[in-house]
Parts: structure tokens; sequence; C-alpha cells
């Protein structure tokens, strides 16, 4: 006796077969015990188990839950200034510049409470739910400093503890110089590989670690001896790379192995096929190309020439994304750099769980998997990566019960 049966459902499982990306099963069965999926068949196949609770979904598509992969959703006040600052022609190294940025997102961060912290990421954590969310990665990186990381990463692990929802904790500890290192850029950088990575490494806060590789942040070196410290604390890696520039952020991403590379507008043929031999994600990240209003668009027909996979986030960030909905990262993705809905539906689910280092757990429908689900009200999966604005699934449901 199962817990649950959804039945009377179309499913893109994402367990891609010969011509079928997506996987698809119509007129599908999906049994679930215990949080996770026990099988996922036809109807028919289905039809001898019997479960406590049988849910009739009229038709409905049914997708994973989807994965959020790369944002940076906890931090103190908001950059709407900035934003006003940008539309009469300030660009973001201007902005970084002026002591604004990222550093102004530091002071405000450092200075809120935990319970302002909680409480104002919480209600950003809510409109990615509503978009569909079952898994968010939450960075950390407007500390800047181990309590602060630390406060950071702890708001981040009691959002996971409070709402119905997985959080991935990522130390993101090279995201920009704070004010008391201003001038001792290697003093920084040798306290977070000798105390900021080892305390957190210890209290289990972070499965990975980032870095922001360009010319107005950290430098290839800078980055790799932060790779090579979090390597020795059994923590992956990952890279905000070739966003602004081409500092080849992605070869050395993927030397280490890395989980995934982000951004990478400026990526170059060498950095894909680097990612490619290591199984690198590309985690591509249209909002803040939107809101940054750039021009130059990631190479996603080398990424495909070169099999990476390719992962879609909305990077929800207080200064250069300010986007709360997943569905319209998808449409972005397709709108702006050319994805299709189903490369962008892919980016939302499998590939940005393989970019968290979780796709045995999460990211397909498939048994043994969690009970991660999406149902949505529509007559073609295509349309999630087609209405600009679109509200979110019918139901969500989050390790087999409506959440
Ligand atoms: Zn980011």
């Amino acid at each position: 006796m199962w817990d649950r049966l959804l039945i009377d459902c179309n499913v893109a499982t994402m367990e891609p077969r010969a011509g079928d990306p997506l996987g698809v099963m119509t007129n599908a069965a999906i049994g679930i015990q215990d949080g996770r999926i026990v099988r996922i068949g036809k109807r028919t196949e289905l039809a001898g188990f019997r479960a406590t609770e049988v849910v009739p979904l009229d038709g409905a598509w049914v997708t994973p839950g989807l994965i959020d992969c790369h944002t940076h959703l906890v931090f103190g006040g908001d950059r709407a200034d900035e934003h006003a600052m940008r539309r009469a022609g300030a660009s973001y190294e201007d902005i970084a510049k002026a002591g604004g940025g990222i550093a102004s997102t530091v002071a405000k961060t450092r200075a809120a409470s935990a319970t302002d912290l909680i409480s104002s990421a919480r209600r950003r954590l809510h409109a990615l739910m509503a978009g569909g969310v079952t898994t968010v990665e939450i960075k950390s990186g407007y500390g800047l400093d181990t309590a602060n990381e630390m406060r950071l990463l702890n708001a981040a692990k009691a959002l996971g503890k409070s709402e119905p929802v997985r959080v991935v904790g990522t130390l993101l500890a090279l995201h920009a110089l704070p004010p008391e290192f201003a001038d001792r850029r290697d003093d920084y950088v040798k306290m977070v590989v000798d105390e900021m990575i080892p305390a957190i490494a210890k209290a289990g806060l972070a499965t990975s670690v980032d870095a922001f590789c360009d010319t107005i942040a950290f430098t290839p070196h800078e980055v790799e001896r932060l790779f090579r410290a979090a390597s020795e604390h059994g923590l992956r890696v990952k890279l905000h790379a070739e966003q602004l520039s081409n500092q080849s952020g992605a070869g050395l991403a993927a030397q280490y192995r890395a989980l995934s590379a982000d951004h990478l507008e400026h990526l170059d043929e060498a950095g894909a096929r680097a990612m490619a031999e290591s199984g690198t994600v590309a985690v591509l990240l249209p909002g803040a190309f939107y809101a940054l209003q750039e021009t130059r668009k990631p190479p996603v027909q080398m990424l495909r020439d070169q099999s990476v996979r390719i992962a879609v986030a909305t990077d929800c960030n207080p200064g250069t994304s300010p986007l709360l909905s997943p569905t319209l990262a998808m449409n972005l993705a397709c709108t702006l750099f050319g994805l299709t809905p189903e490369e962008a539906l892919a980016g939302m689910t499998i590939n940005a769980a393989l970019a968290l280092g979780l796709e045995k757990d999460i990211g397909s429908i498939a048994p043994g998997k969690a009970a991660d689900l999406a149902v949505w009200r529509l007559e073609s999966l295509a349309e999630l990566g087609y209405w600009i604005g679109l509200p979110g699934p019918e139901r969500r449901i989050f390790a087999g019960l409506d959440a």
C-alpha cells in the first residue's frame, strides 16, 4: 500500500529516450511512498497497485519540481537605487567603483539581524516556490568574514528547515573584497583559505565553494588558491566565470572538476571543451544578462556542439538579477539565449540537479528519487518557455506532499 498514487496525468520524466529529450509518458501514474517515487508507468501498468490516497490530475502535466541552482537569496536591504542609476547610464563597473554594487549589500547585510535576514529571504523564497521551485541553492557572499558568512549560511539552513523546500548552501567566499581588506587582497584570500573554508567545512554549512572570477572581482590565481583549499576540505567548487570578460575561468574550474561554471557570456572554445571533459555544467543566467542589458550572449551552440550540459537559474540577487520567477528564467533563456523550451526545462530540472551534485536524488521522475513534483495546467510543456510571467504550477508537491 503506497501513500499516494497520482493518476490521469502526462509526465515529463526528464529521463531522456532516443528522440524524446523529456522522456514523456502520457496517461501515466506515479506511485509515492515515504516521500519518494516508487513507481512511474502507464496508468494501466499501475492498475493493480493501491494507495491510501488516489489523486486524479485530470490530464495535467507533471514535471520534476523546479531546481534553482544559482541564487544569492539571503541579503540585507536591496539595490533599487542602483537600478535607477543604471537607467541613468551607469555601468556595473561604474557602480562598483563608486562603492555601490556588492559592497553596499555587504554593509547592509552585516548590519541586519539574523531574524531580518531570514524573514526578507523567506519572502523571496516563497515567490520562487510559488513558481514551482522545490530545491534552491543559496550562496553566501555578502558577509565576507567568517562569522557573517556563517550567519548567511545558517539563515539559508533555517529556511530549509522551516519551509517545504530543499536548500543547498554554497560558500561564495571570493565574491568581493571586503572594505577592511581594501589594500590587502592577499591577506583576504589567505584568511578565506586558512580560516573561513575550514570553519564552514567543519560546520557542514556548505557543499560547495564558489568565487567571482573577473576583472572587477578575483583573479584566476586567487581563485585557484580557493579551489585548492576547498578540495582539501572535501568541498566541491563552482565558479562565476566569463561573465564580463574572458579570464579562462571555466577552464580553471574544469581543472578542479567543478560542478558548474556559471554565466559564461565570454566563454571560448577551449573553456567549453574543458567543461565537457570534466562534466562541468554550464549554468546560464539570463536574468543578469537582461538586467545588465548585456549584448554578448553565452555561446549556446558551442555548448551543444561540445555536449556540455546546460542549466538555467534565476541568479536571484539584489544587484544584477532581481528575478523571482523560475518560469520567467526559462522564458528569458529561450528568448534571449535561444534555448529550446525542452532545453530550458532540462535546465531547471535534471541539469540543475547535476550542477548541485544531486542528480541521484532529484531532477527527474524515476523510482527512488524524491517525490518533488510540479503539476501544470497546460496544453503542452512548450508553454513553460513561452509565457512571459507564467504564475506557476497548479500544485507543488514536496517530498510527496502538497506544499
Ligand atoms: Zn551569482
